[in-house]
């Protein structure tokens, strides 16, 4: 039964066809609901690994933990797999549930206006739709930071962003730049260095790097992983245990043993693998380890050290039509420049204008920094929920996990609607404040606030993410506490 306290169906529009965007859609038809469309801006699915396509890209959560539990993948063929085999895996999920006939490509939903106990929808064209539900699934970094470094307009060669990849431009032999030494840009310097004639890292901060390797899975491996799902279930159990125990939980209590081992392990990577003293100083960060996100790679030491790298650590002072010149005064020539520096992790659903109940803009309500009630729902704005909405575990969990719990949760709100206990429902703001006083002072004991600059702080310097283990956002997860709910009849 999946009609409305009105006797009609209810409609529900999801926002991205990225990885909780296909999520959702399959848990909606799943649940019954047959009324949904997904709206999506670009013209293929696939959020982020539909947009980031640089050379090496790669997700550093092991692959058989990135992928939905219900649709575990054999045939990954790393335990951190390269990007366009995730990107073919939503593909190939989103085809086998029938998700791709609810996508309505190239249509960017601009507008969300409450009116009459419904959602109205416009899109970039004009179009208009309404709806009972909104899910926003509109993803987390995806709006690219862009540097504003005086004369980056005037380079002569090809510059771009990271997630806005021009494969047009050829690498091969040529001088290329990379500013930025976040997981990105870690990443391209290992899968460049050795195309390229010379390779130019500018770092404003060190970072900490974890050797993780990333050894491949075999056929005979593969073959057990169809043979016996349950084999492959219990390699995703014991990932999640491991990963949960040796990060996810460590990062939020800076004093825990298995934060010491990790900056232990960094530090070893550092020591052991970089000989030159004067490099390894400069790739020393002044911070504690894990206070950035933490940096997975078995080679960048390694592919920095080769003879045709340079790591630069003056400050840009400007860039020139031949290339960028840094404090000491030195230009360093280039023929292409790639901007690795990072995302506007504050934007979440925006530009998309929200209005809610008597006219809250949530341009205002998010004016000093974005809040939402266990990072699904905001006061004011009922029936519309987030996947990875702010204040999430976005920085140290697999995020599919994260949708998972977060759509099971969504659904049983959306249970109220459907079975007529109510027309509408939203967190109290007293619950939303509640929250956020709780997530504030829990996020002192994190080793994110330890002395660094990283996407995870707010304005404030406030960590801005889930700052408790894994094992609390599942309890929450697991059945609404609905004293924090506004139910409108
Ligand atoms: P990021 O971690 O935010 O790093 C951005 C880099 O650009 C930083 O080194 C930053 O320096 C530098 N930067 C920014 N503005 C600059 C400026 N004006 N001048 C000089 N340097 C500047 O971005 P990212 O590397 O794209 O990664 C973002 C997140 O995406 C990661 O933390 C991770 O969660 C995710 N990610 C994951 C993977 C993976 O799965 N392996 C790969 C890529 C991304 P400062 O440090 O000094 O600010």
């Amino acid at each position: 039964m999946t009609e409305g306290s009105h006797g009609r169906a209810l409609r529900f529009a999801i926002v991205g066809a990225g990885m909780s965007g296909i999520l959702a859609a399959i848990k909606l038809g799943e649940a019954g609901y047959r009324d949904f469309a997904i709206y999506e801006k670009a013209d293929r699915l696939g959020g982020t690994w539909r947009e980031n396509t640089y050379p090496g890209i790669a997700c550093d959560v092991p692959s058989h933990l990135y992928s939905y539990s219900f649709e575990p993948n054999p045939d990954f063929s790393h335990i951190y797999s390269p990007g366009r085999e995730i990107q073919a895996y939503f593909e190939g999920v989103a085809r086998r549930y029938g998700v791709n006939e609810r996508i309505r490509f190239g249509t960017e939903i601009t507008r969300c206006e409450r009116h009459d106990g419904r959602w109205r929808l416009e899109t970039a064209r004009g179009a208009h739709d309404e709806v009972d539900v909104v899910i926003a699934a509109t993803g987390v970094l995806h709006h690219p930071n862009l540097p504003t470094i005086a004369g980056l307009d005037t380079f002569a060669g090809a510059s771009f962003h990271s997630a806005r990849w021009d494969h047009h431009v050829s690498l091969d032999g040529r001088r290329v730049g990379i500013i930025g030494t976040g997981s990105t840009a870690v990443q391209m310097v290992s899968a460049l260095v050795d195309r390229v004639a010379k390779l130019t890292l500018f770092q404003r901060t060190a970072q900490w790097i974890a050797p993780q390797e990333n050894p491949p899975y075999d056929a005979e491996q593969r073959a057990l992983f169809r043979s016996d799902p349950a084999a492959l279930r219990e390699l995703r159990d014991q990932m999640s245990r491991v990963f949960a125990e040796s990060f996810s939980n460590a990062v939020v209590d800076a004093t825990s043993p298995q934060m010491q081992t990790l900056a232990d392990i960094c530090r070893d990577n550092l020591e052991t693998n970089v000989r030159d003293p004067v490099l390894r100083e400069k790739l020393r960060p002044s911070y504690r380890a894990a206070c950035k996100r933490l940096i997975i790679s078995p080679d960048f030491y390694a592919a920095i050290q080769k003879p045709n790298a340079e790591l630069v650590t003056d400050a840009i002072e400007r860039v020139e039509p031949r290339g960028v010149r840094t404090g000491d005064g030195r230009l360093h020539p280039l023929d292409v420049l790639v901007l690795a520096t990072g995302f506007r992790a504050d934007r979440f659903m925006r530009p998309m204008q929200v209005t809610g109940r008597n006219g809250a803009r949530l341009d205002e309500a998010w004016a000093k920094r974005p809040v939402a009630y266990l990072s699904i729902s905001i006061p004011d704005f009922p029936n519309l929920f987030m996947l990875n909405g702010p204040n999430g575990p976005v920085g140290n969990f697999s995020l599919i996990e994260v949708a998972e719990l977060q759509m099971a949760y969504i659904l049983e709100l959306v249970a109220h609607i459907r079975d007529g206990r109510c027309r509408a429902i939203s967190p109290t703001a007293a619950a939303t404040a509640a929250f956020d006083a709780a997530r504030v002072e829990a996020a002192k004991n994190t080793v994110w606030i330890t002395g660094c600059r990283s996407w995870y702080l707010d304005d404030r310097g406030i960590p801005a993410v889930w700052p408790w283990t894994f094992d609390r956002f599942r309890e929450e997860m697991a059945e609404p506490r609905l004293g924090a709910y506004e139910r409108a009849r």
